[in-house]
């Protein structure tokens, strides 16, 4: 795995250099001058955030894959012809969010694809709850968002177009207890978007949310087995997602196919929320 700034050549080899990892028919990661878009995904070291960053990989983006302290692995590299690149991003670090962003940008350009989804959890009832488990969630999960969007937007309004995804959760919506301050920073990210999406949508800049269900990583491992099996069997679909499964939605997202979606919450839990 390379970092940023030792990225080699090779780099604008997409798609229509003849990527073996590009999946057939798959466009979206091409930009309308044909060179691979640039994709920053944080968090990407493993579960969902290193899903979304092979889906972006497989359909042809350049990818920066942010991470706090492990870099991804390196099978997330291999046969990427330079596409993907390890980035230290700790999100809740102004300074290394800067840093990251002018990496990537000294390397590729500027990043036109974001998915926010680096998040923590610190879960206990609110009666235990000590103002650094608030702190920390909400400084990941919410500041942490606002961090990252922030930084990227700039040159997404100059280029007039960019798309922003923000990994939420259905306990936005439907609450967990023992976890009131994650519901609160992933509720918190659906009315960031959606006023994001009004602020910017007449530059051609779309900005949604993904709120997964129960998806199969070490969040949901760390919730201990008991809850697992608990929370999986009131999902109608009666099973956990797999997180390739939360990629496909980010992935569309990204697509021409979604150029008219904005301020939207994408759902994918297996009707765990009916929608909501
Ligand atoms: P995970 O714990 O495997 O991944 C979380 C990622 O965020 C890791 O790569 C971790 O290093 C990174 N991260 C944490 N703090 C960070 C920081 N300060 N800066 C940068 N990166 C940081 O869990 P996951 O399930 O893959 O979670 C990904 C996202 O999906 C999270 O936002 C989570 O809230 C959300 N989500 C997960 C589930 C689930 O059931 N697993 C359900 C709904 C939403």
């Amino acid at each position: 795995m390379r970092e940023a700034n030792t990225m080699a050549e090779g780099q604008a080899e997409g798609p229509a250099g003849g990527s073996s990892r590009t999946s057939a028919g798959a466009t979206g990661g091409l930009g309308p001058e044909g060179t691979p878009r640039v994709a920053l995904v944080t968090g990407a070291n493993r579960g969902i955030g290193l899903a979304c960053a092979e889906r972006l990989l497989a359909e042809g983006y350049r990818v920066a894959l942010g991470h706090r302290d492990t870099p991804p692995p390196a099978r997330a590299v291999e046969g990427s012809e330079g596409r993907a690149m390890a980035v230290r991003l700790d999100v809740t670090d102004p300074e290394q969010v800067e840093a990251a962003f002018a990496s990537v940008e000294g390397a590729w350009g500027p990043v036109e694809v974001l998915v926010a989804n680096a998040g923590i959890t610190r879960d206990t009832l609110l009666l235990r709850m000590g103002e650094e488990d608030w702190q920390q969630v909400l400084d990941t999960d919410l500041t942490g968002v606002y961090r990252v969007a922030r930084r990227a937007l700039g040159p997404m309004v100059r280029a007039r177009r960019g798309r922003l995804v923000l990994i939420s959760s259905v306990v936005a919506h439907v609450g967990s207890p023992g976890q009131a301050n994650y519901a609160a920073a992933k509720a918190g990210l659906v009315g960031f978007a959606r006023s994001l999406a009004r602020e910017v949508g007449s530059r051609g800049i779309t900005v949604n949310v993904v709120a997964p269900g129960v998806v199969t990583t070490d969040m949901l491992a760390a919730a201990g087995e008991a809850r697992g099996a608990q929370l999986t069997a009131m999902v109608p679909l009666g099973r956990a997602a797999s997180p390739a499964e939360v990629a496909g939605a980010v992935s569309f997202l990204c697509s021409p196919d979604a150029s008219y979606v904005t301020g939207a919450v994408l759902p994918v839990d297996g009707g765990l929320a009916m929608g909501l």
